[in-house]
């Protein structure tokens, strides 16, 4: 198992240990990864095994702090041969600086098992699916047993126990390896799954986010329509009440991982007479349903490997207790579900945009144009000067935002500032990725293309840039008349 950029150091692994059976990628597998200059630390699957205290026993003469996969932190005391104070391992009361442009330890850590992951298993497929538009399954199965499909949400509701910020990194580090894989996670964790964190009942909890934070079953989100985009207020599809239950009837556009989502959640008018963006509630649909159907799948400029369809309510019946939320403020629960979502769409921006500079890193070295590599020529430097530049403060805005929620203070503008100046850095860095390539960024298998037609979206989905303007200069605006009121 290469360790890179970790080495050896605390303690001695034991002799088989790199040729452990028992890989790091895959359930049951124990990685060990220790930490240069730092307190020995393993990297565990699952901390939970019965065979992790005689595991431990054989490689630590002292005592461990033990990463496990699933974001759980243990102590091992080689003394009494336990392991104790099993906790998550984003502890956010820890936490005492107040600021701090670090990753800590633990998020570094997290960083570098998603990247290991995602260059290991994601990356090798990307072209591939890209061009065959196939789902892949069998990835995701692995990103739900190493807990990512439920990062942010605590472990009481099948998730990881993680923050926003950790969430924003594993979107980042995923959609570096491949866009619609990242697209794919964000929309099932800020769309499918966390409305039912922010607004379900226990029992809701209970039925569709746990399952959906464990990675069994894939969640989807129904806000856009024909006539409803960015004006989502404008929405047609109608809820009404009959015999204890709810008939739902009309349609949805451009649903990310409708077609293959265990259940949705969509917004449907529930009050005829209501203007503008009242009268709108949320509701949980279970798919399959009768009457619940699904038009051909979008063939898209990119992100092509993941599902967007649009789907039709065709008098599809729901339960009463399928409303999420308070009924009728459907719309301003939906724009709370999307400040989240910006963050995500801003890390993977940032992830594609990465992608990029990696590559125009790599080919300028290695491609040699009047008896010298190009990166010697100082155009090329400064176009690689200003996406290395731009995008380390695209990621600083994503991470600032993901800090706010975690500290549940105001994010709304800065999500919407780091989505808007993170898509527009990320498309930037793609153009100017090619252009290091020449011609070859021009074809396919340089992957450059692939990264450009695919961060195209981010620009466009959960609000289009001219939206986030609108929702930056609101707020500034309103922060102007504060300020002049004060004056
Ligand atoms: C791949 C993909 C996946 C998606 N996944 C989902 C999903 O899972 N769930 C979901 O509900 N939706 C999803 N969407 C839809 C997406 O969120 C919308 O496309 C987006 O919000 C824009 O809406 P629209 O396409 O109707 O564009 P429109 O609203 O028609 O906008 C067209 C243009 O007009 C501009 N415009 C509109 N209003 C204003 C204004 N007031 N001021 C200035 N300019 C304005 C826009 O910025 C844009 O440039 C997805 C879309 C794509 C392409």
């Amino acid at each position: 198992m290469p360790l890179s950029p970790w080495g050896r150091g605390g303690f001695t692994p034991g002799s088989s240990h790199e040729e452990s059976p028992l890989s790091l990628h895959g359930r049951g597998g124990l990685g060990v990864r220790v930490r240069k200059g730092k307190s020995p630390q393993l990297l565990l699957d699952d901390c939970s095994t019965p065979t992790l205290n005689s595991y431990l026993h054989t490689l630590c003469s002292t005592r461990a702090e033990v990463l496990c996969y699933n974001l759980r932190i243990a102590t091992f005391n080689p003394l009494d041969n336990k392991t104790t104070s099993c906790r998550p391992s984003l502890d956010l009361d820890e936490e005492a600086i107040i600021m701090d442009f670090e990753l800590s330890d633990e998020h570094k850590l997290f960083r570098d098992t998603v990247r290991d992951f995602a260059e290991k298993e994601v990356a090798p497929g990307a072209l591939e699916r890209d061009k065959t538009h196939r789902f892949p399954n069998e990835i995701v199965e692995k990103m739900a047993a190493l807990g990512l499909m439920g990062v942010p949400f605590p472990e009481e509701y099948g998730g990881a126990g993680g923050d926003t910020l950790s969430y924003a990194i594993a979107v980042e580090e995923i959609s570096r390896a491949d866009g619609s894989l990242g697209l794919t996670l964000a929309a099932h964790t800020s769309l499918g799954a966390s409305p039912f964190y922010l607004f379900g009942t226990p029992e809701q909890k209970e039925k569709y986010l746990k399952p959906q934070a464990q990675g069994k079953m894939i969640g989807a989100f129904g806000l856009t329509e024909p006539h409803a985009g960015s004006d989502a207020g404008g929405t047609k599809t109608f809820a009404y009440r009959d015999n204890g239950e709810w008939v739902i009837n009309g349609s949805k556009l451009y649903m990310t991982s409708g077609r293959i989502a265990g259940v949705m959640v969509i917004t449907a008018k529930t009050d005829k007479e209501a203007t503008g963006s009242r009268g709108i509630s949320s509701f949980i649909v279970e798919n399959p349903a009768e009457g619940l159907s699904f038009g051909k799948d979008e063939d898209k400029m990119g992100l092509r490997s993941s599902i967007t369809s649009p789907v039709f309510f065709e008098n599809v019946r729901v339960p009463e207790e399928n409303v999420l939320g308070t009924p009728d403020l459907g719309f301003k629960q939906f724009l709370e579900i999307l400040d989240g979502g910006r963050i995500s769409i801003g890390a993977m921006a940032v992830g594609l945009g990465q992608a990029a500079l990696d590559a125009a890193l790599r080919y300028s070295n290695e491609r040699q144009q009047f008896g010298q590599p190009i990166s010697n020529f100082q155009a090329v430097q400064f176009m690689l000067a200003d996406m290395a530049t731009r995008l380390e403060a695209a990621r600083l805005l994503v991470y600032q935002a993901a800090w706010l929620k975690d500290r549940k203070k105001p994010f709304t503008k800065e999500a919407a500032m780091a989505k808007l100046f993170a898509s527009e850095v990320g498309e930037e860095a793609c153009h100017k990725s090619i252009q290091v390539h020449g011609g070859f960024g021009y074809i396919t298998e340089a992957q450059v293309e692939r990264y450009y037609r695919d961060v195209r979206l981010t620009e466009i989905g959960e609000g289009t840039s001219e939206i986030q303007r609108l929702v930056i200069a609101r707020e500034v605006l309103k922060s102007a008349k504060k300020a002049g009121a004060r004056a």
